[in-house]
């Protein structure tokens, strides 16, 4: 039967390569949904299916769909200010901001997380007067050509999340710029990092990684892995940037570095910043080096950085996040954690090897029985059974994210949960078959 949504995917099929906005393709995209509803977890697609959102737009959407005080505050700004360059909320955004994040010194908006990274990498290099910068296997810090892809330094071989697609995009002189600017290591090996600085560390301007690996499949830092970096950044003068774009108010409101208790020099914020329903990113740090933007030294541009729109739902956001001890995070997670609870039960009863590993805000299933502890551990083989959970998942009515993430919102509810209880055991159940 041709549904009205087949049609649909016909026309914009036209003018759309593959008929989606990006190419990290997720399972349910091969025949792209297209939604006309959404509340609060649930969307529903133009047939009339209806869906429990974990996707969530890649984890931005904190707040859940329709949130009455959130869309309150856009629309008042729309109805006030919309197209001015400095609005009446930027004060409140920005110490909404400075509050709960540890190194949020100084802070400057931007839109999208991949530009906001490279503008941390352009400050450190101003600040250090050096040039390269370090990164990790498995780490993903946005789709510019100096920072995607590369090879393992152990296995020469692309690593996890290099996937094929970015590879065949990234010959030449994308490939150079990504060899020429940058070092790729192992996450976790502190020795190898060492090792690095005392032969490189006159020309490494930046450190930057994840936090905690949410790209990589959710790897926790090793105890004490963080501390050690932070040192040897100091010790060789190097800026250490970390990339909380998914970690930064879904770990808390103070994000990682405050739960680990480790403050980098520079993070880039994103995604959840703003709530979900429009584009915002951050670069905050040490009021030192950020005065770098001040004193004009170092270009930070953008038509629409700090936009009204983007400013009110930071605002809107934070408060609602922060409001009574940050209760509505704690139900997020409570909820979520139920949720995990329920997938790995299900998965016992039908033979089927999985665990969720990660924070609850940014977990991630693997089709597997030991946690990752390492980013090398997260294979094309395991990423494809992950893959095909998540479109068994979609059959059944809940959507996750790229892979295999699950990002929860403040609106979840017991109604979701049950939801959730009610799909899984199918979805399970065929994918055992598959993987049997
Ligand atoms: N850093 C991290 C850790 C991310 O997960 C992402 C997006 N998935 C980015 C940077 C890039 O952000 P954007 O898609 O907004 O450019």
């Amino acid at each position: 039967m041709i549904t009205e949504m087949m049609q649909y995917n016909q026309r914009v099929k036209q003018w759309l390569p593959g008929g989606v906005h990006y190419n990290f393709h997720l399972p349910w995209e091969e025949t792209p949904l297209h939604f006309k509803h959404a509340s609060r977890s649930r969307v529903t697609d133009m047939n009339g299916n209806e869906y429990l959102d974990l996707y969530a737009r890649f984890g931005a959407l904190i707040v859940g769909h329709g949130n009455e005080e959130y869309n309150e505050c856009l629309k008042d700004t729309i109805d006030r200010v919309l197209s001015v360059s400095h609005c009446d909320l930027d004060a409140e955004a920005l110490e909404l901001i400075h509050q709960y994040v540890p190194s949020a010194e100084m802070i400057r908006f931007g839109l999208s997380g991949t530009e906001i990274v490279q503008n941390a990498l352009r400050l450190a290099r101003a600040w250090t007067g050096k040039n390269r910068f370090v990164r990790f296997e498995g780490h993903y810090h946005g789709n510019a050509d100096n920072i995607m892809g590369g090879k393992s330094a152990r296995t020469g071989l692309p690593i996890p999340s290099d996937y094929p697609g970015d590879m065949k995009g990234t010959k030449g002189r994308a490939r150079d710029a990504m060899e020429s600017q940058s070092y790729l290591l192992p996450w976790n090996d502190a020795p190898r990092l060492e090792e690095l600085f005392r032969q490189h560390g006159d020309d490494i301007a930046a450190v930057i990684m994840e936090p905690v690996c949410v790209n990589g499949g959710g790897v926790m830092p090793a105890p004490g892995y963080l501390q050690k970096v932070r040192q040897l950044c100091d010790q060789y003068q190097v800026v250490l940037i970390f990339d909380e774009i998914i970690t930064g108010f879904r770990m808390g409101l103070g994000g990682a570095q405050q739960l680990f208790g480790v403050t980098p020099d520079l993070t880039t914020l994103g995604k959840a910043i703003a709530g979900g329903g429009v584009p915002v990113s951050a670069l905050v740090g040490r009021a030192d080096i950020m005065k770098l933007l001040v004193d004009k030294k170092v270009i930070h541009a953008g038509t629409f950085n700090g936009y009204p729109l983007g400013t009110a739902a930071v605002k809107a956001t934070l408060e609602m996040l922060g409001r009574n001890g940050g209760q509505a995070m704690h139900s997020m997670n409570r909820h979520a954690e139920m949720m995990h609870d329920i997938l790995c039960q299900e998965a016992v009863k039908v033979g089927l090897p999985l665990i969720v590993q990660g924070p609850s805000g940014c977990a991630s299933y693997h089709c597997c029985t030991e946690p990752l502890t390492d980013t090398a551990d997260y294979t094309f083989e395991l990423m494809s059974f992950d893959i095909l959970l998540n479109s068994k998942l979609a059959e059944h009515g809940v959507l996750v994210s790229t892979l295999s993430r699950m990002y929860p919102n403040i609106l979840l509810d017991m109604q979701d949960v049950a939801w959730f209880g009610e799909r899984v055991p199918a979805a399970l159940a065929e994918m055992k078959e598959i993987y049997d």
